[in-house]
């Protein structure tokens, strides 16, 4: 059994903004719980972790996480919320005990390799890369194939990932909005027993950059209509935006009925 952590669940800004005094900053401020959201990441076992942005340290603390044991980072796009590659500079020696013979792989589009090879010297920080775009495929620790597709959305080259073993089946897509269409044809390929994915603006209708909660439920249906989707498959919603201010309790009001999770900071998916 694998544990996918959702580590964060929010857009860039966080939930609570730190400068925000929208009602939900305000709320989640005053009365914590799920209204609390650090900015979107995912850790997939002890050695995966998808996304590095400003809120790495707030994980490791909050959850207890051991990240040295960390044997790959895979990076879905250069945005700031998910993509904070000075961090990184801070594996190298005389900054970090790092174990040795511990090397992190960092898994992304061009773009996101040559940025922290202009930020950290990878042999002194211990890393190693790999360029990634649309249909690249990789395997990770654990016996995990990576498979990258295409988004849609602001950031050049945006990515987005399954992690497929012989137990599970697992999509991650948020930043994006509607599939693109080489994207669709890729997903074909795959049986989901587990699908996260971006609803950014819920109630704000969005299909473009990141997605809505028409377009996330419509999004799904084709997911399920072209056989993506395993009859079981758990189905999470991510990536919330405080603009919209919905709470975690009116999320839920909205998608539960609709078979949907809402996902927040901590929840665990046993694949
Ligand atoms: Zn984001
Ligand atoms: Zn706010
Ligand atoms: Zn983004």
């Amino acid at each position: 059994m694998t544990k996918l952590l959702i580590c964060g669940s929010a857009a860039a800004e966080a939930v609570p903004g730190v400068f925000c005094t929208c009602p939900l900053c305000l709320k989640a401020l005053e009365e914590g719980g799920k209204d609390i959201r650090s900015r979107t990441a995912y850790q997939l076992g002890e050695s995966i972790r998808i996304d590095l942005g400003p809120d790495l340290f707030y994980h490791m603390v909050k959850f207890g996480l051991r990240l040295d044991k960390l044997r790959e980072l895979v990076i879905t796009h250069n945005h700031r919320d998910h993509f904070y590659p000075d961090e990184l500079a801070n594996r190298r020696q005389g900054m970090s005990k790092v174990p040795e013979g511990a090397v992190l792989r960092v898994i992304g589009s061009p773009i996101v390799v040559e940025q922290v090879k202009n930020t950290t010297d990878p042999e002194k920080s211990l890393l190693k890369f790999e360029s990634v775009e649309h249909g690249s495929k990789v395997m990770l620790h654990g016996d995990v194939e990576l498979t990258a597709f295409q988004a849609n959305h602001g950031a050049p080259e945006s990515l987005f990932y399954a992690f497929r073993t012989k137990e599970y089946s697992l999509l991650i897509a948020n930043d994006t909005g509607w599939f693109p269409d080489q994207s669709w044809d890729l997903l074909k390929n795959f049986a989901f027993d587990a699908v996260i994915l971006d609803c950014c603006y819920m109630h704000w209708d969005q299909r473009h950059g990141h997605m809505g909660g028409d377009s996330f439920i419509a999004c799904l249906e084709e997911l399920r209509k072209q056989g993506s989707l395993k009859e079981n498959a758990l189905l999470v919603a991510n990536h919330f935006s405080h603009n919209p201010n919905l709470s975690h309790e009116e999320l839920c009001s909205w998608l539960t009925p609709r078979g949907i999770e809402v996902g927040f900071d901590g929840m665990e998916i046993e694949l």
